[in-house]
């Protein structure tokens, strides 16, 4: 931090205020966390100067051994991790993965088959100004109005009568466990591809947690940086058929150099997620999830499908006279970060939103457990009453330094 003082002071401002953010509020957005202090490490160094075009032991530069050692070592890792015959780890993110797995198996035109962005799909499954929304044609489905889950033979319906070449299980604010087997006989009856988009889940399913994708999908992709704690960025995994195909189309079909330093990031990210402790973490992520949504459901919140079986759940204020966009400004600033979210077949704009989505990933990395949660549920209850914020601010405060991120970077860039 200091060299970064010396050279920009501006930036350096930004970085120290953002480490004290980060101590002294409470993370519940589900699609963040915090990195280690290795992985970060690994980030900053000097492998970010690096060109290593093309694939190790096959590169377009030269002097590429250590960056050859530390992509065979993110591949052979996350090869381990998922049980995957083949990984490719160069997609600078999630968005790039799904990229490169369409580029690989559609023509322009093609149809895909995804989840409603409006019942928790995600921007890169369809959207129309999305890349993959200009190139495809996009179909949807989506959960049912009652039980506000998918409903597996709608989706076969859907699948037979618009006929997709690819099916995209996956989303971003989809609370329960995906049934992969389902997804997979849907495609096999209209001869489609599976791709599953494990982004927000990836540290269940490396942690068992999870059903797995593995077995049933042609393709899976992911992001490394959300509940699999890792750098910021994305990797696809598929079986050894498609490997040269994804490569392909990874480097030169979409992507340049490789970011080298964020490579070595994921590999150390891969290792940490190996490690027995890892799956302790992802155990406690889901409890920690069910613990506060059964809180805030227990102070008259309704809960979207009544629960959870993973790391997020979303709250719909419908009967709280509240939207979504209003409720995450007022936890804001009792030092709560938290999503808006359309809530399925939400009446208000996405802008605004009935409901919000909560997170446990970062609090339990942070260390929290059951007793915590019902605390953080209790000044969100508290909060949007309209309580005094004072005292509520306070209470966040005391959580949050009982239970630091990474105290030792706030001390040093002071
Ligand atoms: C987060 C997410 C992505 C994309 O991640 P980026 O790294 O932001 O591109 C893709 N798919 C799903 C389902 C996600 O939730």
């Amino acid at each position: 931090m200091d060299i970064i003082k010396e050279t920009d002071k501006e930036v350096w401002q930004a970085i120290a205020n953002e480490q004290k953010r980060q101590e002294n509020y409470l993370v519940l957005i589900a699609s963040e966390n915090y990195c280690s202090a290795a992985i970060q490490a690994t980030q900053g160094s000097c492998l970010t100067d690096k060109y290593a075009e093309g694939y190790p032991g096959k590169r377009w530069y030269t002097g590429c051994e250590n960056t050859d050692t530390v992509e065979s070592l993110a591949v052979a890792r996350a090869k381990e991790l998922f049980g995957a015959e083949h990984a490719n780890v160069q997609p600078h993110c999630g968005c790039s993965a799904n990229m490169a797995v369409y580029l690989a198996v559609l023509e322009q035109g093609d149809r895909i088959l995804s989840m409603d962005l409006a019942h928790g799909g995600h921007l890169s499954h369809g959207l129309q100004k999305n890349l993959s929304g200009r190139l495809y044609e996009i179909y949807h489905y989506g959960v049912d109005r009652d039980t506000e889950r998918i409903n597996y033979d709608e989706l076969k319906r859907i699948a037979r009568e618009c006929r997709p070449q690819l099916i995209i299980a996956g989303a971003s604010s989809y609370p329960r466990a995906l049934d992969f087997e389902q997804f997979k006989a849907a495609a096999d009856e209209v001869d489609a591809k599976l791709m599953v988009d494990l982004a927000h889940i990836a540290g269940l399913v490396a942690g068992g947690v999870h059903p797995h994708p593995v077995p049933h999908a042609d393709f899976v992709t992911s992001t490394t940086h959300k509940t699999l704690r890792g750098p910021r960025g994305g990797f696809i995994l598929c079986k050894k058929e498609y490997a040269h195909l994804i490569d392909e189309e990874m480097f030169p079909g979409l992507q340049g150099g490789p970011l080298m330093h964020i490579i070595a990031a994921k590999a150390v990210c891969f290792k940490e997620a190996l490690r027995p402790e890892f799956k302790d973490y992802a155990a406690q992520i889901v409890k920690n999830a069910q613990a506060m949504a059964k809180a805030l459901e227990e102070r008259g919140y309704r809960i979207v499908s009544g629960g959870t079986d993973n790391h997020l759940f979303l709250v719909d204020l419908t009967q709280k006279g509240m939207t979504g966009k209003e409720a995450v400004a007022r936890l804001y600033e009792v030092g709560i970060s938290a999503n808006k979210n359309l809530i399925p077949f939400d009446k208000q704009s996405a802008f605004e939103t009935s409901g919000f989505r909560i997170g446990a990933p970062a609090v339990t990395t942070r260390g929290m457990k059951e007793p915590e949660m019902e605390q953080i549920a209790a000044v969100i209850d508290e909060t949007l009453a309209g309580g005094p914020s004072d005292g509520l601010r306070r209470r966040v405060a005391d959580l949050c330094s009982a239970f630091p991120v990474r105290p030792q970077q706030v001390e040093a860039s002071v």
